[in-house]
């Protein structure tokens, strides 16, 4: 058994991480930025199977000092986990990439003084595909172009966040050293365990609800939750993940073939159309976040997750499977009127 932090653990994937970890039995400790999500927290495990749920909460702000400390001191681990994460577009760029990145230099901080085994830092497919150099497949080795004027505020706080903690491991003297690894997730759905859909769930949801009129030419990868969450414990421990970026993907998807995948399996106001390009970028002209998307259109993203495979002897379950178990939760929930 070991004692792991797992930050931001009112999130979607963190909680999922945190259900992982307790089931295998470890101590948990968990970052809210208010306290006040405890009993939304508890009762999610509680409703998950952790009648007694081995986890106790502390509250850290990602753009404060205060709290980190008492959180990490007397870990073996921590999955760092919380990141500011919106489908839309910030009024100022540095709303996402000041506390992605001061989030990084406190959790990993203390992480280092506190002499944590191994961090696991929650990335994205985010930080590897926006090249900008006509690159349809990506591997591990590829990172995003934060100079580049057409990439979003997410994808370079996503992006410099990642530096950020590459850059502190790297600069440690002494024998001991705190070592890290990351998981670049492609595009999470599945369950939730809250409440909360979460961010990336929204998207599915706008999808099963007729807020999306017609499928901009996007292409993405997709991965279920609790594969995530997987992939994070498995890198915590194994003798060849400290060091290394994982990307985790199940499938890419072009969004006409999401959206009709969900209609042909009852999601009537799911598209079957295609929004032609040049609509989609007529809208951004008035609309923030049109113009955000306008700006992936027809760009295809290969995201294998080979080395994940290879290295973790990680799996993903199908994803047409996932995306059912999700538009399922959120029509129960009653986000699909
Ligand atoms: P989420 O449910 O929105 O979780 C984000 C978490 O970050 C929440 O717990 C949130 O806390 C916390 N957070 C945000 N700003 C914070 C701050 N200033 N101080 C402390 N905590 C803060 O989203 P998620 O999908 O689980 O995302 C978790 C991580 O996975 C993020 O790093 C995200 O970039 C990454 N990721 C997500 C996807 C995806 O498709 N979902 C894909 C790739 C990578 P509150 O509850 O207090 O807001």
């Amino acid at each position: 058994m070991a004692r792991i932090l797992v930050t931001g653990a009112s999130g979607f994937i963190a909680l999922h991480c945190i259900d992982q970890l307790l089931a295998q039995g470890h101590e948990v400790r968990g970052t809210v930025r208010s306290l006040s999500r405890e009993a939304e927290i508890m009762t999610a495990l509680a409703e998950a199977g952790h009648k007694q749920a081995n986890l106790s909460l502390y509250e850290a702000d990602l753009t404060k000092e205060a709290g980190w400390d008492d959180a990490v001191a007397g870990c073996d681990y921590v999955l760092h986990v919380a990141s500011p994460f919106i489908l839309g577009v910030p009024k100022h760029e540095d709303d996402l990439i000041k506390p992605a990145v001061s989030g990084v230099e406190y959790v990993v901080s203390a992480a280092i003084k506190h002499q944590v085994k191994r961090v696991v830092l929650t990335s994205s497919g985010a930080a590897i595909t926006d090249t900008h150099d006509g690159k349809t497949h990506f591997t591990e080795a590829d990172w995003t172009d934060v100079s580049h004027p057409k990439t979003s505020a997410y994808y370079k706080s996503k992006t410099l966040a990642e530096q950020r903690a590459w850059a502190l491991i790297g600069e440690q003297s002494g024998a001991q050293k705190t070592e890290l690894s990351v998981i670049n997730p492609t595009v999470v759905v599945g369950p939730t365990l809250t409440d909360d859909i979460g961010t990336s769930n929204d998207f599915i949801r706008q999808i099963i609800a007729g807020k999306v009129p017609a499928a901009a030419n996007l292409h993405f990868g997709f991965v279920d939750v609790r594969d995530v969450a997987a992939a994070h414990i498995t890198a915590m421990t194994h003798d060849k993940a400290a060091g290394e970026r994982f990307i985790v993907s199940a499938q890419e998807l072009w969004l006409i073939e999401l959206t009709t995948f969900l209609r042909e399996n009852g999601y009537q106001k799911s598209p079957t159309r295609r929004m032609p390009n040049w609509l989609v970028k007529l809208f951004g002209l008035l609309d923030a976040p049109t113009k955000q998307i306008s700006e992936l259109l027809d760009s295809e993203r290969y995201t294998p997750a080979d080395k994940a495979k290879a290295v973790l002897g990680w799996q993903a379950r199908d994803i047409h499977g996932s995306l059912l178990e999700t538009a399922a939760q959120l029509a129960k929930m009653g986000h699909a009127k």
